[in-house]
């Protein structure tokens, strides 16, 4: 059989179409496929929900590819030991209560496993805007990264959701959006975003699991995010919290779908 390249254009283009437009209405959207985003997509996905993760990158992964300082290398605390457990990612005892997975293995798991329990991710688009309506975040507007990175004048699409995730590390991008033009008032101390604090590998750990939670009506904060929004400290190449705060916002989301449900 001689290939035809039209057909192959034609496969891409109507799959595509097809994922994209059972994309614009959803239980959950994420926004960032950093460890965070991806495991609070995976543990959603396997439990059925219609979830979709938009990543601004052409690769998924974040800041875990990189380990610390460039050397691909991950350590975990014991909690979070459970989850490496749970994705099939092989670890070795470094210390009493210290883990170490390798960072290119941990990544490529975590998004096939998400992927093959449901999860659709969409790269190379970025969430410039939300839907707000009735003080509550119910969608994300997107571009193609492209169109950004050109500052071409191209308008963007809207999708909707029942919840969003703000999984956008360091930057907290929808946060800083909801701050910026939403007038809702954010559950933090000052209604706004309260910035990152220096690096404290204890207390930045406890801090970014505690505070992956809901930030106002409709969005939840999760991983590094957290710690920008609500005031936690930096903890350095640990990666441990990201995989907890995963897990637990989708944990959270799984409960509030089902009391609506009901
Ligand atoms: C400057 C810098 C400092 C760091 N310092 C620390 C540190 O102190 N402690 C630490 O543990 N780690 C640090 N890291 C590493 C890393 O960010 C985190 O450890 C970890 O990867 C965070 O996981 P996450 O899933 O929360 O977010 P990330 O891994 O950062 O993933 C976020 C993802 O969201 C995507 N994204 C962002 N905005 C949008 C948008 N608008 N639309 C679509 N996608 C978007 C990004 O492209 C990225 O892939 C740092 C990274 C950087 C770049």
């Amino acid at each position: 059989m001689k290939l035809d390249e039209v057909v192959i254009s034609k496969a891409i283009i109507e799959s595509y179409k097809d994922k994209l437009v059972e994309a614009l209405d959803v239980d959950v959207a994420i926004v960032g496929a950093g460890p965070a985003g991806m495991v609070c997509g995976y543990y959603l996905a396997r439990a059925g929900k219609k979830v979709v993760l938009f990543e601004r990158k052409l690769s998924v992964g974040g800041g875990m590819w990189g380990g610390g300082i460039m050397f691909n290398e991950i350590v975990v605390q014991d909690k979070a030991k459970t989850v490496l457990d749970e994705f099939g990612i092989r670890s070795r005892r470094y210390a009493p209560g210290y883990y170490l997975a390798d960072s290119i293995e941990s990544v490529s798991t975590i998004c096939s496993r998400a992927v093959k329990a449901g999860l659709k991710i969409f790269n190379l688009m970025t969430v410039e805007d939300v839907m707000v309506r009735d003080k509550r975040v119910n969608g994300l507007v997107l571009n193609w990264t492209a169109v950004e990175m050109a500052h071409l004048h191209v308008d963007p699409i809207t999708m909707r959701s029942r919840f969003v995730v703000d999984a956008t590390g360091h930057p907290a991008e929808v946060a800083r959006i909801i701050e910026r033009k939403s007038g809702i008032r954010l559950n933090t101390r000052t209604g706004k975003t309260l910035g990152e604090a220096s690096m404290w590998a204890d207390v930045g750990e406890e801090t970014i699991v505690r505070h992956s939670r809901q930030i106002c009506p409709g969005l939840y904060a999760c991983g590094m995010c957290a710690n920008a929004v609500f005031g936690g400290p930096r903890m350095g190449p640990i990666f441990g919290g990201m995989l907890l705060a995963g897990e637990k916002v989708a944990g959270d989301l799984l409960k509030r779908l089902s009391a609506r449900a009901k």
